[in-house]
């Protein structure tokens, strides 16, 4: 792993670190000393560690930002005393009171540079060097674990999120994305819609061929139906043989005409089960599209989306009913079939 280091400090302060650190190619460092190219780089890139040189104008403020950054905050904060007032007065009392404010300030270690009159000891520059990697060490350390973690849980949020029959986003990931979808909808003030559909008659074809051949036909309506859907389009197993698909930057209309061809490249092409069985399969679908008085987890939008699904089964399935969007038809309904 190549760690990156990011130093807040001037050059002059990169200099009188160790050698193994600009050295090192385990290392990528990079040196600011702006605070506002520091936040912009650290929200862009976030390095594992950061160096701040003390002495700095904003390092207490850099600290204190860091820490207030729920997904940075795991960035090991080392900050660096070399203010000359500072290092003057030291004794084991200013350690523990500098210590402890440079802490609270959210720095996770507090160590302090060598003094331009120690720096010809050899022993204690090399003593002071040799704290510097260590404490490198542990942010490399926390970095190493903090990525390990991360990736543990896109596996976990994976698994939690998919659905095992179709690998299909499944109804908690509906239930995560859909209030993310209105909000930014709400906010960008773009257009949303989304379509509920349900096979229809699908107990018959359990109670004709067997579950088996019912799973796998399921698996096969998910294939086509995800290889038919636009880029903005996020498709769900909501129940059994009910799927739900988000339509984002979408208007009624245009939802309409995405349900009604969904509608089509189901009905349109039979489906076979292992080069066996040939299969004809409906659908019946719904859809809505987000209003003001919706409420912000999509609850009503759904509810909405399936009293038109069931609409559609009552008058006869295989057919698409929306809420007209058109201001001429407002208030009436499209049917589709
Ligand atoms: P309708 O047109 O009114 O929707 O009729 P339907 O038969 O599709 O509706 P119903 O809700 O009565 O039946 C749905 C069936 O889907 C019943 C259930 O056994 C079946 N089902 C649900 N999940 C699965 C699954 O994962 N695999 C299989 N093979 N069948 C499933
Ligand atoms: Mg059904
Ligand atoms: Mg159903």
């Amino acid at each position: 792993m190549n760690i990156s280091i990011l130093v807040f400090g001037s050059d002059k302060f990169l200099a009188s670190l160790p050698d193994q650190i600009r050295d090192a190619t385990a290392f990528s460092v990079e040196v600011i000393a702006n605070l506002n190219q520091a936040v912009s780089r650290i929200q862009n890139t976030p390095p594992d560690i950061i160096l701040v040189q003390a002495s700095l104008n904003a390092s207490t403020e850099l600290c204190c930002w860091l820490k207030d950054q729920t997904k940075l905050s795991w960035i090991y904060c080392i900050l660096f005393e070399d203010r000359p007032e500072i290092l003057s007065q030291r004794n084991w009392e200013w350690d523990l009171e500098m210590t402890s404010t440079a802490l609270k300030q959210g720095a996770d270690a507090y160590i302090w540079q060598i003094t331009e009159e120690k720096r010809d000891q050899k022993s204690a520059l090399s003593a002071n060097n040799r704290l510097i990697l260590a404490q490198l060490t542990v942010g490399l350390r926390k970095a190493q674990k903090y990525r390990d973690m991360m990736q543990e849980n896109d596996v976990l949020s994976a698994i939690a999120l998919a659905d095992s029959l179709t690998q299909m986003n499944n109804r908690r990931a509906l239930e995560w994305d859909l209030p993310r979808q209105i909000q930014k909808s709400r906010n960008q003030n773009n257009p949303l819609s989304l379509i509920i559909l349900d096979v229809d008659f699908f107990k018959k074809v359990n109670d004709t061929y067997g579950h088996l051949v019912g799973d796998r036909l399921l698996q096969l309506l998910s294939a086509r139906l995800r290889n038919n859907l636009r880029f903005q389009d996020t498709a769900f197993r909501y129940g059994g043989e009910e799927f739900v698909i988000i339509l984002a930057n979408t208007t009624g209309e245009e939802a309409l005409l995405v349900a009604r061809r969904l509608n089509r490249i189901v009905n349109q092409e039979p489906f076979k089960i292992n080069n066996q069985v040939t299969i004809n399969l409906t659908i019946s679908l719904g859809t809505a599209s987000l209003r003001d008085e919706d409420d912000a987890n999509g609850m009503s939008m759904l509810d909405r989306a399936d009293k038109y699904l069931l609409q559609a089964k009552a008058t006869g399935r295989n057919r698409v009913i929306s809420s007209n969007y058109l201001s001429h038809m407002s208030h009436l309904q499209v049917v589709s079939s």
